[in-house]
């Protein structure tokens, strides 16, 4: 068995309670779950529960029973990011206290002309935290990583993203802030994720350089594509996973994945399906983008 291979690889699985786990998280998380056991790595779970208000009732537990139920097994305790407020708010403070980020009391209105791209106004007007976002300065620079399916993946910070949020006005931390500390604090050593991630990554990465954190490898799964090769909306949603679809469902994500069951798996169980995809798991066979078709996501 792999598991006794000495490993130092540390995945992660990190969903956010806005809704239920469906047909793109079900690929994501068996990508990120196939590559770490693969290695005999370990495989961490991080509920990103940092929007209350955007959360919906009971989805916690349903994306604990579905892990469970397509054979997802994690170790250690989950991780809530909703416990580590005190952790965020050490770094939040530090870089504003070091003029690495600013407060900001622009209205949504005021910046709609700029259409998400950040163009600075508060910059250098020294406003209080209070009633204030907070934003990290980005460099005048590009940031260029590799991704392991992606391939080469390149942004520039102050043209493309402006100085981004990393605690909203309302008091909420920011997504980017929290999982960039996240990760590091979990020893993460492998992000596997949503390819609806990777214009993130860049963002990540100069927050990792700021606070002096190892960069992890990244693999985006494949980019779902219109049958005209545009990107799927990010509002796109296949239904939630159902337990009682569980090994078809897990056979269509190995496939959306590159991999190549046999056929004999078609009446295999849960348990089976995974061990397989363990043994067989080939990052060469991920295709860089899926088209909707493919993806057989309605
Ligand atoms: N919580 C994020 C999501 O559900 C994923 C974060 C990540 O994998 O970096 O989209
Ligand atoms: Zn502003």
């Amino acid at each position: 068995m792999t598991a006794s291979i000495p490993s130092s690889y540390i995945g992660r699985f990190a969903p956010t309670p806005s809704g239920y786990l469906h047909f793109g998280s079900l690929v994501a998380a068996l990508a990120s779950y196939l590559d770490a056991r693969a290695v005999g790595g370990r495989w961490l779970l991080r509920m990103e529960d940092l929007d209350p208000p955007r959360e919906e009732p009971g989805a916690q537990t349903a994306i604990l029973k579905a892990l469970e139920s397509y054979g997802f097994e994690w170790d250690g305790e989950m991780i809530l990011q909703s416990d580590r407020h005190d952790a965020y708010a050490e770094v939040l403070n530090r870089l504003f206290n070091q003029g690495l980020a600013y407060a900001c009391t622009c209205s949504r209105k005021q910046l709609e002309p700029y259409h998400g791209i950040y163009p600075g106004l508060c910059r250098n007007l020294g406003h209080a935290q209070a009633d204030a976002a907070i934003r990290l300065r980005v460099p005048e620079l590009e940031y260029r990583f590799v991704d392991r399916v992606q391939g080469e993946y390149r942004q520039h910070l102050g043209r493309e993203v402006g100085d981004f949020v990393i605690r909203r006005r309302d008091g909420l931390y920011a997504y980017q802030l929290a999982v960039v500390l996240d990760d590091a604090w979990q020893g993460i050593t492998d992000i596997v994720r949503g390819a609806d991630l990777l214009d993130s990554t860049p963002r990540q990465l100069y927050l990792q350089e700021l606070l002096g954190l190892t960069q992890p490898r990244y693999l985006h799964v494949p980019l779902i594509t219109q049958p005209d090769g545009h990107k799927l909306g990010k509002s796109y949603r296949s239904p939630p996973l159902t337990e009682d679809q569980a090994p078809p469902l897990l056979l269509r994500a190995l496939r959306a994945l590159g991999q190549e069951p046999a056929t004999e798996l078609n009446d295999a169980s849960v348990a089976e399906i995974i061990a397989w995809g363990i043994a067989h798991w080939d990052v060469a066979l991920i295709p860089r983008t899926l088209s909707v078709a493919e993806a057989q996501l309605s």
